[in-house]
């Protein structure tokens, strides 16, 4: 053989290689080892069985704590709802890594640090009734129910909502009540709130909810940005009635759903 035609076999055999590797990096799904071939985050999980109990301090001291959540309140809600029971069952196994989830209906449960930042950032206590928009899974209603006194939430997908009421109602959070309808209206009847956390992000802050915070209170809701991302928004309601809001960090979120009736 050439050394000519040899460099063309060296060569193409090396491209052959990356393209290889760059595949594979880029989809790893492609295995056929169904979610196994997830990309898995970096801390090892101790198989605590069923209960997933050492998964949940694994995920609160290497996810939530490390990068700075300090509320005691939050740490405990964290290290105690089982988030496992709120996920598809192919991804329970999953389910204290490091990453959001899909839990059906094109939604999504959140990374368990966002989870965390944003209940801290409502600075909330025992004596509060919160409003959540998006009830998804349930699995926030259930974190915020174990810290404050009522939890009010709502869905637009009237299967999730359902289903979440019940999940909810069967491990025994009874201070949730769930309803089915625009949560971007706000709760009127159930107001005002001492708090209110959106989980979808919205195109802008949505003036109900604003008005039916107590004063004193706080919304956290992710808001679309002009960069086509979204940035986590702290909105203050200080006790003269007088709104600020702060831009924290850049999130992403499915989007919130405006402008369908309520149904109770
Ligand atoms: N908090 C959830 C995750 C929320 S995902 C959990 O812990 O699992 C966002 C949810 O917001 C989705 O379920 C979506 O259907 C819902 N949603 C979107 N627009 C909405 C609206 N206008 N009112 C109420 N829910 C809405």
């Amino acid at each position: 053989m050439l050394i000519a035609d040899k460099m063309k076999l060296v060569i193409f055999v090396s491209i052959i290689f990356v393209i290889f590797c760059v595949f594979n990096y880029f989809f790893p799904f492609l295995h056929n080892r169904g979610m196994n071939s997830l990309v898995l985050p970096k801390v090892a999980h101790a198989d605590s069985g069923e209960d997933f109990v050492m998964e949940r301090k694994n995920m609160v001291k290497y996810q939530i704590v490390a990068r700075g959540v300090i509320d005691s309140k939050v740490l405990k809600a964290m290290e105690t709802v089982p988030r496992h029971l709120f996920v598809p069952e192919e991804f329970r196994r999953f389910s204290y890594h490091d990453n959001p989830f899909p839990i059906g209906l094109g939604q999504t449960i959140s990374q368990p640090y966002i989870v965390a930042l944003m209940t801290e950032m409502l600075g909330v206590d025992s004596d509060d009734v919160v409003l959540e928009v998006g009830t998804g899974s349930g699995y926030q209603a259930a974190v915020l129910s174990t810290i404050v006194r009522k939890v009010y939430t709502i869905e637009i997908i009237e299967e999730l909502g359902v289903q979440a009421a019940e999940r909810l109602k069967s491990l025994g959070y009874d201070n949730v009540d769930v309803k089915i309808g625009d949560g971007s209206l706000g709760w009127p009847d159930k107001s005002p709130f001492d708090a209110i956390i959106v989980t979808a992000a919205a195109g802008k802050i949505p003036e109900p909810l604003i008005q039916q915070l107590k004063h004193g209170g706080r919304v956290v809701i992710p808001v679309d940005n002009f960069y086509l991302g979204q940035d986590l928004m702290i909105v203050e309601k200080d006790a003269e009635g007088k709104v600020d809001i702060k831009k924290t960090i850049p999130v992403r979120f499915v989007p919130l759903v405006e402008g369908k009736d309520d149904k109770q």
